[in-house]
């Protein structure tokens, strides 16, 4: 059994600890942050990889932690339902995921304030250095720092990021805020609104304290919106205190004027059961679409796992699962092979072809959308999914 450290303790480096841990390796996670990680990122679609640890290996009902919805749902501008389809979908929400991975992991083997800021690799293994800490010895370096890791700048040098062009509004509104029938509505389905050059959707979460319950949930959006690179962006991704932000600006950040906007579009374009959500939510936030590809997610004694390697456009609602599936898949092929550097080789095979089929629908998904506008309602190569369309 070997000793691993996985730099990145959020929903990617937790799943592949816990899996790891159980199969008698000595994990050890090493998180950034100098605090458990707050809500990011609001709702996710929670597809099956996210969930299967905490429904097989803890035990926990899935209905404990995610809501189902019944129905695919467009509307009109007029707010009439434009579409329907009977399908079910599972929402989560980033903060209940991570809670619940973090509970099943050891408090112990978890290390806040723990900075990645380098490594060596040694003839039996590898010395993992931090900003303020001592280095950690490992046979096996899991880099699981997210869509900024610096694991990937360093390994993979030419993987540049590739704005989409667009960027996703959000927000959250507690459904108790909403008018019940409103409420109603709006978490029976997942509910999708297209107009030209963007598309919204619409999702019930779990309240901010995981709960489940009716009355207790809130009810998510992601609105689509175009902005050119340069001025156009950089002036919205300048937050309230006049700091550029790359990747996201947090709820309370984005500027007023910005908000502004989004809220009067929201009632110049969008269908009144959409336009009300955005009013009633307090703080709109917002995160910049990007992708990413690497050539190589193994390297000797260090692997990259997650938005660490592939970063994917939320159209799949995948991103999660692929982190979580890229943990399951190295955890195999770690009990499987009988070496580190034969279990990586094998392992990076099958999540390069992962990442890059994601990378190349979630692409086009957003091509359809944003620019092309060829989003069909009821187009099955629309539906969600980590391995293809409803998969
Ligand atoms: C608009 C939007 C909507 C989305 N919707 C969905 C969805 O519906 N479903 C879904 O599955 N996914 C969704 N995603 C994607 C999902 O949030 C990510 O794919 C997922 O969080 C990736 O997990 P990860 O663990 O790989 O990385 P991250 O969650 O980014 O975590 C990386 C961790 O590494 C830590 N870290 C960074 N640098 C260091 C360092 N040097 N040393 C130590 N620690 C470090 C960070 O603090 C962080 O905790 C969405 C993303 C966006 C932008």
């Amino acid at each position: 059994m070997a000793r691993l450290a996985i730099a990145g303790g959020s929903i990617g480096g937790l799943t592949a600890a816990c899996l790891l841990r159980d199969s008698g390796h000595e994990v050890t996670v090493f998180e950034r942050s100098p605090t458990e990680l707050k809500e990011r990122g609001a709702g996710i679609v929670c597809l099956e990889p996210t969930s299967r640890y905490l429904t097989q290996r803890v035990g926990l009902p899935i209905g404990d932690f995610t809501i189902r919805t019944d129905y695919v749902r467009y509307l009109g501008r007029n707010n009439q339902i434009s579409f329907e389809q009977a399908h079910n979908y599972r929402f989560s929400s980033w903060t209940t995921i991570y809670r619940l991975l973090l509970k099943a992991f050891d408090a112990d083997r978890y290390r806040l304030g723990h900075d990645m800021v380098g490594w060596s690799v040694q003839s039996n293994g590898i010395d993992v250095r931090f900003a303020d800490h001592e280095p950690f010895h490992a046979e096996l370096l899991i880099a699981a720092d997210g869509v900024g890791s610096s694991a990937r700048k360093q390994l993979q040098p030419n993987a540049m990021s590739h704005y989409a062009g667009y960027v996703a509004w959000r927000g959250v509104v507690p459904e108790g805020d909403l008018d019940p029938s409103l409420a109603g509505r709006l978490s029976e389905a997942i509910t999708y609104h297209v107009s030209a050059n963007g598309h919204i959707l619409v999702y019930p979460i779990p309240g901010m304290d995981g709960s489940v319950a009716k009355g207790e949930r809130l009810i998510n959006f992601v609105w689509y919106r175009n902005y050119l690179e340069g001025d156009d962006l950089g002036h919205l991704m300048t937050d309230r205190e006049g700091q550029n932000r790359p990747i996201s600006v947090p709820p309370g950040q984005v500027a007023d004027v910005h908000q502004a906007e989004v809220r009067a579009a929201a009632d110049a374009r969008l269908p009144d059961d959409l336009a009300c959500l955005i009013r009633y939510t307090p703080e709109l936030f917002l995160q910049v679409i990007f992708d990413i590809t690497v050539e190589h997610m193994a390297f000797e004694r260090v692997c990259l796992l997650g938005d660490a390697a592939f970063v994917a456009r939320p159209h799949a609602g995948a991103g999660s699962a692929k982190a979580a599936e890229d943990g399951w898949a190295l955890a195999k092929a770690l009990d499987e092979t009988p070496t580190i550097e034969t279990a990586l080789d094998r392992w990076e095979a099958k999540q390069l072809a992962l990442g890059r089929a994601l990378v190349e629908r979630t692409r086009s998904m957003g091509r359809r959308s944003q620019f092309d506008n060829s989003w069909t309602p009821g187009d099955s190569d629309l539906m969600l999914g980590l391995r293809g369309p409803g998969d």
